[in-house]
């Protein structure tokens, strides 16, 4: 027998548990992981290397601890997109929203305190809360996968957590969660203790509604996370950032890691922002291919979760992993996220998706 992890002191929390492990796999059609299909334009990567090669020149120092153009351009990039006025010290930006929603569990969570998030969701939420010592209380939803606003009110008033996690639009189900959900959902936190609520607006810029930033007004204990993995179509970048009162940006400064944001990544964020506009283009395209893969998922009987992200959850299979698994046989690897009966296809480029609709269509003719 070899020498494992179980054979290390790990924490107890942590024995037995696997990581995040979607898998990397070289197929030709890859719709797995809810990337951008496009590559940066030609002009944008030019930018991001005079920009980097600048940034190169001063590599002997240390980058801005406190990112303050960074955060100053993502503020007015949330400005001016969600119609409502973000201050630099409203932002904070890190490797990945991943990384923001650590340091938030460092801040709010830890051990003898508790977090919860409506499931199925995010299952980063629950894995980063085991790997700071948070407890992790997993929320309902009701069949159609929508909050269950009445039961979420009564968990979170059984269990009092210290953070609240609203994934919206929700991975890997799709759906948004009403605004007058969140505000209802942040009620019964205060009430209960008060706890943070921490919005994770991951996929927001392929919604058909609107960004919850405006709630940020006079809610200090709200917090709206972002990121340029998806929208931005720059998942390789790591680059995650927050909205929230000035009060919760200082905070998080007590647990982020000096000079975590690499002079590099800042120069390349910077750098993607000055192309928002042509990025935005390429996110109404996928909208539109989302919005055609719902349309002829249905028109083949599948159910489909409504969806306003840039995937789509699709359904129902008696083994939902062999029909992974057959879509995969045709070159084409979508997401089996272990709800059972169904999978999630990620929107990519629209020849991609014919690749998927027609392995699906395969399949169907086969089983037929
Ligand atoms: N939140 C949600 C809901 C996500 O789906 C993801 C990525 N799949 C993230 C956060 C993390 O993204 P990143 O760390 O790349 O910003």
């Amino acid at each position: 027998m070899s020498f494992g992890i179980d054979d290390l002191p790990v924490r107890d929390e942590l024995r037995g548990k696997s990581p995040y492990g979607a898998p990397q796999l070289d197929v030709p059609v890859r719709l797995n992981t809810n990337e951008n299909p496009y590559p940066l334009p030609e002009p944008l990567v030019e930018r991001i290397t005079e920009r980097v090669r600048e940034a190169a020149r001063h590599l002997n120092r240390y980058p801005d601890r406190d990112a303050v153009e960074l955060r100053t351009r993502l503020a007015a990039y949330l400005t001016k997109t969600a119609g409502h006025p973000v201050a630099t010290e409203n932002v904070w930006a890190a490797n990945g929203s991943n990384e923001v929603i650590q340091q938030l569990l460092q801040t709010f969570g830890g051990p003898g305190r508790t977090a919860i998030g409506f499931e199925p969701s995010y299952s980063m939420h629950g894995l980063i809360a085991r790997g700071t010592g948070t407890g992790w209380i997993s929320g309902p939803r009701h069949e159609d996968f929508t909050v269950d606003l009445a039961a979420a009110e009564k968990a979170i008033a059984v269990h009092r957590p210290d953070v609240v996690f609203v994934t919206t639009p929700n991975n890997p189900t799709g759906n948004a969660v009403p605004p007058e959900t969140v505000l209802a959902l942040y009620e019964a936190a205060q009430k209960a203790r008060p706890s943070m609520v921490v919005v994770d607006e991951a996929y927001v810029e392929f919604s058909h509604g609107d960004s919850l930033l405006p709630l940020l007004d006079g809610r200090p204990n709200l917090v709206v996370s972002r990121t340029m993995s998806k929208a931005f179509g720059a998942a390789g970048l790591r680059l995650g950032y927050l909205a929230a009162h000035p009060a919760v940006v200082d905070a998080v400064q007590l647990v982020r890691l000096p000079y975590h944001l690499s002079a590099i990544t800042q120069a390349t964020a910077l750098a993607a922002l000055e192309h928002t506009d042509t990025l935005l283009g390429y996110v109404e395209q996928l909208k539109a291919e989302r919005d055609r893969l719902v349309a002829e998922l249905r028109a083949l009987g599948y159910e489909v979760t409504e969806s306003d992200a840039n995937f789509v959850q699709f359904g129902r299979f008696e083994d939902s992993h062999a029909t992974w698994r057959k879509i995969l046989d045709r070159g084409v690897l979508v997401r089996d996220n272990g709800v059972p009966g169904w999978l999630r296809v990620t929107a990519g480029a629209p020849e991609e998706n014919d690749a998927f609709l027609d392995a699906v269509r395969e399949i169907e003719k086969e089983q037929s």
